[in-house]
């Protein structure tokens, strides 16, 4: 196919007329279609169902520990759980804490935690003079850069390469600047590139000699085993004993939830870290809570029983899935290759596609796709505070849908890009 950019100004004209013809007969139809947010589809959520039942009639609802899991207590999560969570985290059960439902909650409470209190004695955020500071990898998870900016927060953006964060850039500005409180990863299948740290960049993190001693890494492995082929998985190097190795275990925070792997909203979530974060984070949730959803915990261990249970899981969820993204991604190369409007990530596990439009087109593409009934994830979402210098990267989640409407949405997302190009292209010329 030849590249737009090598078309003549008729050709063009042409192409834009035929693409409008096109395009207005979707508006036509009518479609309310949605690609906005990484959920799963309800087929992934019956997958499930099952685990509703494991507690019904079941009169033994103690933990291993024998502890009532109806009544109070066991703040830290009932062994079993700490057990199922930490083998699935890759870390010991006494090096993490079971929370309630949402990882990005543990996450939110440990920076507002940092604001009030500082971190391990140090000076509470809040009451420095100067601005704290985050490292954002972009394109990243839009949910992290509206926690950061809602307490004021200043995001630095970090471009991310195909292995990882720039690592120089990281280096230099965490060693450089004692106003870098954080940086926010997602290591494995990243939100929205699929990209999996490689060993030399989670290595380097371990190494990190941050200027200040209240930074830590804010390591959201919220893709752990969401790979798409199971025969084909992405291998992430475990940061905890990473950092303990390199003689700085308390540099990192590990986040993760069962939510893509039960249910979002009803699933477990967790922190893992060194045993002196731990005893600080345990201080402020004995404030916080008596203690979070035992009988949800008991019911995850219960239904899941181990990894290899989890597996099993992730692979109905897998074959659920990898058609969409196949789809798609056939979709792209067949109707977009070659024609050097657009790049787009082939990922291997996650939940999102992401897309590069070429310049200054995201923001019109989403727009002609909203009109046309597909809604996707707000252009430059992906980049803090919404701003996307080159207004090129759309998230594109392909799980919720089914494949028909899916289709469908990728059919008028194809078409809108390339009405915005030609048109894009029309006006420079
Ligand atoms: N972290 C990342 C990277 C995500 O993509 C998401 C959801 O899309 C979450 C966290 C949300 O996790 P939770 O449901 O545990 O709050």
């Amino acid at each position: 196919m030849k590249a737009y950019r090598e078309r003549t100004r008729d050709e063009l004209c042409e192409l834009e007329a035929l693409l409008e013809g096109k395009y207005q007969a979707f508006k036509e139809r009518g479609l309310r279609l949605d690609m906005s947010r990484g959920k799963p589809s309800l087929d992934q959520l019956d997958l499930a169902m099952d685990m509703m039942d494991v507690l019904h009639g079941n009169s033994d609802l103690n933990s291993k520990d024998g502890v009532d899991c109806r009544n109070y207590g066991e703040n830290v999560g009932i062994r079993e759980a700490r057990e199922f969570l930490g083998e699935m985290m890759e870390v010991n059960p006494d090096q993490i804490i079971i929370y309630g439902n949402s990882s990005l909650n543990v996450m939110y409470d440990r920076v507002a935690y940092s604001m009030t209190h500082g971190v391990m004695g140090s000076v509470p955020w809040a009451k420095l003079a100067g601005n704290v500071k985050f490292l954002c990898p972009v394109p990243g998870y839009d949910r992290h850069f509206t926690i950061t900016e809602y307490f004021g927060i200043e995001m630095v953006p970090v471009p991310m390469t195909p292995t990882g964060p720039d690592m120089d850039a990281v280096e230099r500005y965490v060693s450089g600047d004692e106003m870098i409180k954080g940086i926010w990863c997602v290591p494995k299948y990243s939100n929205p590139q699929g990209v999996t740290y490689s060993d030399e960049v989670v290595r380097r993190f371990a190494r990190l000699q941050p200027a200040a001693k209240d930074f830590r890494i804010y390591w959201d492995n919220a893709y752990m085993v969401h790979h798409l082929d199971f025969d084909d998985k992405d291998e992430l190097l475990e940061l905890v004993k990473e950092c303990e190795r390199a003689g700085n275990p308390d540099l990192v925070y590990k986040f993760a939830s069962t939510s893509k792997i039960s249910f979002p909203g009803s699933g477990l979530a967790a922190v893992a870290a060194s045993h002196a974060n731990l005893k600080e984070i345990k201080k402020h949730l004995t404030v916080q809570t008596i203690g979070h959803d035992k009988l949800n915990q008991l019911r995850h261990v219960r239904f899941y029983k181990n990894m290899e249970g989890v597996m099993a899981h992730m692979k109905k969820h897998a074959d659920s899935i990898r058609p969409k993204f196949e789809m798609i991604l056939d979709c792209f190369d067949e109707e977009l290759g070659g024609l050097g409007i657009a790049e787009w990530i082939r990922p291997k596990g996650g939940y999102f596609i992401s897309f590069d439009s070429m310049e200054g087109c995201a923001k019109e593409i989403v727009k002609l796709a909203k009109e046309g009934g597909v809604v996707l994830t707000g252009a430059g979402a992906t980049y803090p505070y919404g701003r996307d210098p080159k207004d090129a990267n759309i998230r594109i989640a392909p799980t919720n849908p089914t494949l028909e409407d899916l289709s469908l949405a990728t059919e008028l997302f194809v078409l809108c890009v390339k009405l915005a190009s030609v048109r894009k292209l029309l006006a420079a010329a």
